[in-house]
């Protein structure tokens, strides 16, 4: 089998109220599709999330086609090598998205091509259900209790509530209402998005441990890996690292400072499936569990996760999704998307051959028109952000 051509479309898909974090607002998400065609009559899909920007991923798919086309899509391993090493993008975060993308497209026709799914070269299933967090906007109080209450009817065993981007009484008001409304069985995932200064951040979780937290994400800079320790032994709640620990070497000087309880980590920023498995298997290896860490994603990608996190035991807590803020997909189905897709806050493996689902075109035309007209909307590229969020760390 070759690959004849890689094509890419950008979609928009709103939110049912805006994201909100440490420095900006969006009021959906934006992401490539990637369909990779052969010469077998195959078509692989793949998903690359905006990030930063879906003229940079745009822009990387087009400079990796010329390396890609013609390959041989089951021969992965060299093909993301091929990408990294002789493309150069080795050294360039930014390109990750549309490598990855690629990459899990090859997954996808290596399945289809077998009849099976992703799920079984990762290992099989050792969950038949991947489980989600349910994401709560940093609204007003009332709307966070709102939330609160929408999350424990829907059977989600954790809340997530971005902190940091207002005052600390702010936050505080905010979790005691999620705690309020969703009760006391509730988990509580806070992130701060590294907008805390170390002292900071000791302070304010501690006001917020008062209503019971599951996690503290980032709660500082990413990029201080001993004051990230620092603020870790200082600290009841078990902290999640997130922007420290986006790639494989990322997560390797975490473990080394001993500055987390548990990791994140995500395939968009790491070059695709087959290192989400590895960066599992780093952190196994130190007795860690990780969490899937979305830069915000539609089914395609979803799935895509779902397959690998299916068969590799230590993602043992509840996943980053956008079930609860996404009012639609671009895949047909109850796959993905809005939070009616979940059981529990959970997601069956697809059973399907290769990523087990498919495009719903109607939908692919309806939101690449959305992007269309309207793309601006659905970016973190406010300007406004910057007064509120003039530094790291904000205070
Ligand atoms: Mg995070």
């Amino acid at each position: 089998m070759r690959i004849t051509a890689v094509r890419a479309t950008p979609v928009a898909v709103p939110y049912r109220s805006d994201e909100v974090w440490a420095f900006g607002r969006r009021s959906g998400l934006v992401s490539v599709l990637v369909e990779v065609d052969t010469d077998e009559g195959l078509t692989g899909l793949g998903e690359a999330a905006a990030y930063p920007s879906a003229d940079i991923v745009l822009g990387a798919l087009r400079s990796v086609e010329p390396l890609v086309v013609g390959s041989d899509p089951l021969r992965i391993e060299q093909l993301i090598q091929r990408i990294d090493v002789v493309g150069t993008w080795h050294h360039i975060g930014a390109s990750s998205p549309a490598a990855a993308a690629v990459e899990t497209a090859c997954w996808d026709l290596l399945g289809k091509s077998c009849g099976r799914p992703v799920v079984d070269f990762f290992g099989g299933r050792f969950r038949d259900e991947v489980e989600f967090f349910h994401y709560v906007a940093a609204g007003d109080a009332a709307d966070v209790r709102d939330e609160g209450r929408r999350a424990a009817k829907a059977g989600a065993r954790v809340c997530y509530l971005k902190v940091g981007a207002d005052s600390l009484d702010t936050d505080v008001e905010r979790v005691a209402a999620l705690r309020d409304g969703a009760g006391p069985a509730m988990g509580i995932r806070v992130d701060a998005n590294e907008a805390w200064s170390p002292g900071a951040a000791i302070r304010a979780v501690r006001e917020l441990e008062e209503y019971g937290l599951e996690m503290v994400e980032q709660p500082v800079s990413g990029r201080n890996l001993p004051e990230l320790a620092y603020v870790r032994g200082r600290l009841d709640t078990p902290l999640l690292a997130n922007e420290s620990s986006w790639t494989r070497s990322d997560q390797l000087a975490v473990l080394r400072h001993g500055a987390a309880d548990a990791l994140s980590v995500d395939q968009q920023m790491d070059g695709g499936l087959l290192n989400l498995k590895r960066s599992a298997g780093i952190c196994a290896a130190a007795g860690l569990p990780v969490v899937k860490h979305s830069l915000g994603e539609l089914g395609v990608a979803v799935a895509a996760a779902v397959h690998v996190v299916a068969a590799t035991p230590n993602f043992r807590y509840p996943n980053q999704g956008y079930g609860a803020l996404l009012t639609d997909d671009v895949v047909r189905g109850a796959f993905g998307g809005p939070l009616d897709n979940y059981r529990d806050g959970r997601l069956p493996v697809p059973d399907g051959p290769g990523l087990g689902v498919e495009l719903d075109p109607e939908k692919v035309a309806r939101y690449a028109d959305l992007y269309r007209t309207s793309a601006a909307d659905f970016t973190f590229h406010d300007p406004r952000a910057l007064l509120a969020a003039p530094a790291l760390p904000k205070r």
